[in-house]
């Protein structure tokens, strides 16, 4: 089974909406007519209007990386997932292990973002991975069996297939180290079993998994090159255009 490639990048809370725009040009002009692969540029929500302006008419897809679980209400400060829509976005980044760290999301939490999300229109990419201390204490597969448990709990199976897991161990993110493509095709392979028991083979099988942290040029072939990564959910990296141009064309 074939899956199509994804590549996300996200821009975090950086970028104000002049060099955003900038950046996104320069992405369109270099791999806004790519065919075989989705390629989706996640910047903060005050840049989503001019991204989406720099990528119309390309196959770049715009993301946001974070949406409310509830349509609408008094909820100072958070944006719903229809407005995502409504913004232009395609995906949503859901359960980021900086929104864990610093905002306090739940596994729990993300579930309903979730389902928000599919019930919205958009695809989400559901985030998480271990700590360091989890694995050097042997817990990864633990961390992750609940990460998938509890976040993907009601999840309804006809949806399944469409939803985008990154794996982001949370040691690799933003630190400069990377996981090894053998550490990273072992928790995907266990990623994947988790799906074929709980979803059944044809969902595992279609549905695409993405590794996170310090994903960079130089080491995204060999990543990508593993079986069960079809995809890069990339930080830092996806700040510079040319960049985020070759990991976005890996070779493998
Ligand atoms: C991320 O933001 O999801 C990420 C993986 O960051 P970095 O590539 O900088 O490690």
């Amino acid at each position: 089974m074939t899956r199509r490639p994804i590549i996300a990048g996200n821009w975090k809370m950086y970028m104000l909406t002049g060099p955003a725009k900038e950046l996104a040009a320069a992405l369109a002009k270099q791999v806004g007519r790519l065919a075989d692969r989705d390629v989706v540029l996640v910047p903060p929500f005050t840049a989503l209007a001019a991204v989406k302006e720099a990528i119309a008419g390309t196959n770049l897809a715009l993301g946001a990386q974070n949406g409310h679980a509830k349509n609408e209400g008094a909820f100072t400060g958070e944006v719903s997932m229809a407005m995502l829509v409504d913004a232009g976005c395609r995906y949503v980044v859901i359960g980021h292990s900086e929104r864990r760290q610093f905002f306090g999301e739940t596994n729990a939490g993300c579930r309903e973002k979730i389902k928000a999300a599919f019930a919205a229109g958009l695809t989400p990419i559901y985030c998480f991975g271990e700590l360091l201390a989890e694995r050097e204490a042997g817990k990864t597969f633990e961390v992750v069996r609940r990460q998938l448990e509890e976040g993907l709990a009601e999840l309804d199976p006809a949806l399944a297939p469409r939803l985008v897991i990154a794996y982001e161990p949370v040691w690799a993110i933003g630190t400069g180290k990377t996981a090894s493509p053998a550490q990273a095709q072992e928790v995907h392979a266990f990623i994947r079993d988790w799906l074929r028991e709980h979803f059944g083979a044809a969902t595992a099988d279609a549905l695409r998994l993405q590794y996170g942290g310090s994903v960079k040029p130089d080491n995204v072939d060999e990543l990508m090159a593993c079986p069960d990564v079809d995809g890069a959910l990339v930080g830092g990296a996806s700040l510079k255009a040319d960049g985020f141009a070759r990991i976005v064309q890996f070779r493998s």
